[in-house]
């Protein structure tokens, strides 16, 4: 594949997707980048995080949302979605520790690639959940600590 044209806009929208782990969509990426290209548009933003996904610079992640959320993080990892507060945080699972997914035997046909995604409630919306129900409780052993 022949090596795309050096673009500023595009290196400036994958740093920033490199220097956070909050999985933003287009839309954050372009609020973020745009404090540097006041003149960029949310279309260019979306191009150039497609772009980046392709040659496999960025993560595309499509957690059942529907809408996609970028990732600069391209280690092999996994998510987790809160259904809560909608945050999406990396889950770390040792090589050894999950299914060779690449040769399922139920799957016919050939595996290219696959996506995993867990989803439930995330540690502070829960610490919240728990403080709402019992909040004298949540008080008393903050006290303690
Ligand atoms: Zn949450
Ligand atoms: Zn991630």
């Amino acid at each position: 594949m022949a090596a795309r044209k050096y673009s500023r806009q595009r290196e400036c929208i994958k740093q920033d997707l490199v220097g956070r782990y909050d999985h933003p969509t287009a839309e954050m990426v372009y609020e973020s980048v745009r404090k540097k290209y006041s003149n960029i548009s949310l279309g260019t933003v979306y191009r150039n995080l497609t772009l980046l996904a392709e040659d496999g610079e960025i993560l595309r992640l499509n957690c059942g949302e529907g809408f996609d959320r970028f990732d600069g993080n391209t280690n092999p990892h996994y998510h987790f979605l809160c259904r809560k507060c909608g945050r999406v945080t990396d889950v770390m699972i040792p090589e050894a520790g999950h299914p060779d997914f690449m040769h399922m035997e139920g799957c016919r046909g050939r595996i290219d690639g696959y996506m995993v995604y867990f989803y439930g409630i995330c540690e502070d919306c829960l610490e919240a959940e728990q403080e709402e129900e019992n909040p004298q409780k949540a008080v008393d052993s903050r006290i303690s600590v």
